[in-house]
């Protein structure tokens, strides 16, 4: 089977699939020939990976061989944003009495399971992250995957030495895992938030913060108030759960952390996501309605939202003309030299353009600061500067 260019897919291995999946061979060699599945590479070579959702199969769904039939890491699913949370939860959550809450962590969203005997830290997309993989092998207990090799952690990696999405709101010194899901390998299927809990609690995992369960009936105008107090602190808001994880989670979030989101999105204007940047700005409008706030508030909110747009644009544009190259630094530390030398070959693969510096050790480890280059913006704003059109 080749492995590297997916056009020519082994005719055995791609039968033997599709009576897995229960779809026509014709449809997964349709699917490799788009690059919908595609294999990792390296060491991972032998994992493939959902490019895109496929008949229920989430992006991201890690599939292998193993024992002679097929395992599968299933995708994290898309959590849809309440724009306002009345009537958005009654109607979402119709037939519960109460929804749980939990804090939403910004950092970047990882799985962790036990792949053919090794752990492995998945991202959203579906790569095996070196870097990640590293942290989770140091930070997680692992015995949680010999009593439980069948399920797989959801969670979130946040704090400061991180490649993604660097945060320094947590008091967290490096970066830790925040589980917030348990999941079956094959299925997909949660576990309810208390097993959850209590399985996370008798292996001493970080958990995402619980602000318990609350009555429906009383849930919008309570999950207001822990917002606003979240917002405060710059933390970025809920996500608000069926405790029984039938129903499908909605995320609800800060005016601050909105914000923030826009500022770094604006800074790179043409590499991020046009739903990305809409939905947030959007949402401002919403929640300036719902909070029925003061026309001083709402000037405050018009300054403060302005403000995550504009500022960051005139620092970029203003940079490239002054002849900078835009650029995020961000930091990774890591037990092996080795690791760090992965992450750089697997960034490369990825078409991110980054330049490590020189390790510097830090106790028995090293810190090593990573520029990761935004050409996509560098590119169009320099293009701009010498007269191009948009
Ligand atoms: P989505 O994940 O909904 O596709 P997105 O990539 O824009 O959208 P976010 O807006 O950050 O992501 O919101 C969802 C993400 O929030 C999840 O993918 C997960 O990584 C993260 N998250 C943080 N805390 C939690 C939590 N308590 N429960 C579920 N997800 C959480
Ligand atoms: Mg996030």
């Amino acid at each position: 089977m080749k492995r590297e260019g997916n056009e020519e897919v082994d005719q055995d291995f791609a039968a033997k699939l599709a009576a897995h999946l229960g779809f026509e061979e014709e449809k997964v060699n349709h699917l490799f020939e788009k690059k919908y599945l595609a294999w990792n590479w390296g060491e991972h070579e032998h994992l493939l990976r959902f490019d895109k959702e496929i008949s229920h199969i989430e992006r991201g769904t890690v599939l292998y061989e193993k024992d002679g039939a097929f395992e599968m890491v299933l995708g994290f699913p898309k959590i849809r944003r309440a724009m306002v949370l009345y009537p958005t939860l009654e109607k979402q959550f119709s037939g519960l009495k109460t929804v749980a809450v939990e804090e939403k962590m910004n950092g970047y969203n990882v799985r962790v399971a036990r792949i053919n005997g090794d752990i492995l830290a998945v991202t959203r997309s579906g790569y095996i992250c070196p870097y990640t993989t590293e942290r989770a092998k140091v930070k997680l207990n692992l015995s949680f995957f010999d009593d439980f090799p069948e399920l797989v952690l959801y969670g979130e990696m946040v704090g400061p030495d991180n490649p993604y999405v660097p945060k320094e709101i947590y008091n967290i010194e490096s970066v830790e895992f925040y589980i917030f899901d348990i999941r079956e390998k094959n299925t997909g299927n949660p576990l309810s938030t208390a097993r959850r809990r209590e399985i996370l609690e008798k292996y001493g995992f970080f958990q995402v913060r619980s602000f318990g369960e609350i009555p429906l009936e009383t849930a919008p105008e309570e999950i207001a108030k822990i917002v606003r107090e979240l917002g405060k602190i710059e933390h970025e808001g809920v996500v608000i759960k069926d405790p029984e994880m039938v129903l499908p989670p909605v995320k609800y979030t800060s005016s601050r952390s909105n914000c923030s989101d826009l500022r770094h999105a604006f800074k790179f204007y043409n590499e991020s996501g046009r739903d990305y940047m809409l939905s947030r700005i959007v949402r401002e409008g919403f929640q300036a309605v719902e909070w029925e706030e003061s026309e001083a508030d709402f000037k405050k909110r018009c300054m403060q939202l302005g403000e995550s747009i504009l500022a960051p644009l005139r620092e970029s544009v203003r940079s490239v003309k002054e002849g900078q190259r835009l650029y995020d630094e961000v930091r990774i530390r890591v037990k092996t030299l080795k690791t760090a030398a992965d992450f750089e070959d697997y960034l490369k693969r990825l078409g991110v353009d980054a330049i490590f510096e020189p390790p510097l050790p830090a106790g028995d480890e090293y810190l090593i600061m990573v520029r990761k280059v935004n050409k996509s913006t560098n590119d169009k704003t320099q293009a701009i500067w010498e007269g191009e059109l948009w």
